[in-house]
């Protein structure tokens, strides 16, 4: 098929990339310069495992291209997939502002039998109530009669996002007309996992029920990991007899006691969720305290380190998780900015950050979000080490392993769970969470 994607960052690139290397014929769009040349030389605009190489030979053998030019691509391809961000608005809700204008664009040179397919989290009734109308308005056709339309949230997780698409953990189409669900299917043939389709509003919603119960129980295990921290037990050990019991049958996925959670996803689909439970008058006090569960998480490794009594601190790892150059909501950037503000001396380092700030496709974010930070980042553990009384351990990738090693009487702040923390525990210096 020929695909345009719009929107090349963490979700759009990876599609991209991965349906090109299935057979599609794939031009992606952003409004974004950078990333649109970074493409056309045959480079990722993320850094995410695998996506580099990929990337390099799909633009190669020609099976993906790039251009701002939205009409051109909507004109050359059948299929036009959505993947805009969709961040919070300052009041939580989810703004759809990409989305309108996405919409806008593609109505503008949509011709009979397109099929337009959102990718992008948005909350039930976005795309039968805003996104269709703009549609039908700017073509002057009908969805349904003219053009298909259909919801068809992502499920990867940056980190593992290629072998997430190839591997995914369901498939989900939102179809307002199975001919459009036909099509859509058709896409991913040869994908392994089952294929729900369904209304397109429950598509919508399927998303937040992942992304909350994520939330939720990543939330759950750090607050019995704070309880079994503060009565001298460790937690990984209580959870490995929780997760073992198999008839209560619980995928141990999320549930290890660890850092807060971050990136651009959960926090802001938690907040557009019970944003929206409040409009529509619903009282959601679980869902309501998860985030502020996730704060108080965030403040205890604050604590922690506060605790070590040193101002001399070096932060390993900066994005949201590791594997990822996302920075978006990252608890590490937080926790950073809180230390600073008390006037700690930190050094930080993250290889992933940095080799995307080297390529120039995070640079933008940490020039006019970060500057404060991006002074600190050194390009070595060594320089942290030379510097660190204290080491805040946000990263599990081999670099960090092996500055851990080399630490010596450093202060270890462990929020990663390191490989031999359980050893670890009993030694004077290391805490962990
Ligand atoms: P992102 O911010 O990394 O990428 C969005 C891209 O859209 C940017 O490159 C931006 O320049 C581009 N864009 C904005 N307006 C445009 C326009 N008019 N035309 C063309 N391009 C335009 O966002 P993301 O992390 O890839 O997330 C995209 C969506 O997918 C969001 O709704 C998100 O909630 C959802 N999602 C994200 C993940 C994830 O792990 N990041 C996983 C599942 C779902």
């Amino acid at each position: 098929m020929r695909i345009s994607v719009f929107g090349l960052g963490y979700v759009g690139c990876v599609s991209a990339a991965c349906l090109a290397s299935m057979g599609h014929e794939v031009v992606g769009v952003d409004v974004s310069q950078v990333k649109v040349d970074l493409i056309a030389s045959g480079r990722a605009p993320v850094v995410e495992e695998r996506i580099g190489e990929l990337t390099e030979r799909v633009v190669r053998a020609g099976a993906l291209r790039a251009t701002p030019d939205a009409a051109e691509a909507v004109r050359a391809t059948d299929v036009s997939l959505v993947c805009v961000g969709t961040p919070s608005a300052p009041n939580g809700s989810l703004s759809t502002l990409y989305l309108e204008r996405v919409a806008e664009e593609i109505g503008g040179a949509l011709k009979s039998g397109h099929t337009v397919v959102f990718r992008s989290t948005m909350l039930p009734g976005t795309c039968e109530g805003l996104l269709i109308p703009i549609l039908e308005s700017a073509s002057g056709l009908r969805a349904g009669r003219d053009f298909g339309v259909a919801v068809n949230p992502e499920f990867l997780r940056e980190g593992s996002s290629v072998r997430d698409f190839f591997e995914p953990p369901k498939t989900v189409i939102g179809e307002s007309d199975r001919a459009t669900g036909e099509r859509v299917a058709a896409l991913y043939e040869g994908i392994p996992g089952e294929v729900f389709r369904v209304p397109v509003a429950v598509a919508e919603m399927t998303k937040y029920a992942d992304n909350a119960f994520h939330g939720l129980k990543i939330s759950f295990a750090n607050e019995l990991g704070a309880v079994c921290q503060a009565l001298g037990l460790d937690s990984h050990a209580v959870m490995d007899v929780f997760l073992a019991d198999d008839k209560l049958n619980i995928s141990p996925a999320y549930l290890r006691p660890g850092f807060a959670f971050g990136g651009s996803c959960l926090p802001k689909d938690l907040r557009g969720l019970v944003y929206a439970a409040r409009r529509a008058d619903v009282s959601v006090p679980l869902l309501s305290h998860v985030l502020p569960s996730n704060e108080a998480h965030l403040q205890r490794a604050f604590e922690l380190v506060v605790a070590a009594d040193s101002r001399k601190v070096g932060l390993f790892g900066l994005s949201f998780k590791p594997g990822t150059d996302d920075l978006r909501e990252s608890p590490l950037v937080e926790l950073a900015e809180r230390l600073l503000g008390k006037g700690y001396d930190l050094r930080i380092y993250d290889e992933n950050v940095t080799l995307s700030r080297l390529m120039g496709a995070n640079r933008h974010y940490i020039e006019q979000r970060l500057p404060h930070l991006g002074d600190l980042l050194t390009t070595s553990v060594d320089d942290v080490l030379a510097h660190a009384e204290v080491c805040v351990i946000g990263s599990r990738e081999p670099a960090v392993l092996a500055a851990v090693e080399r630490a010596g009487t450093r202060t270890i702040i462990d929020l990663v769970r390191l490989p031999d923390a359980a050893e670890r525990r009993a030694t004077q210096g290391y805490v962990g969470l």
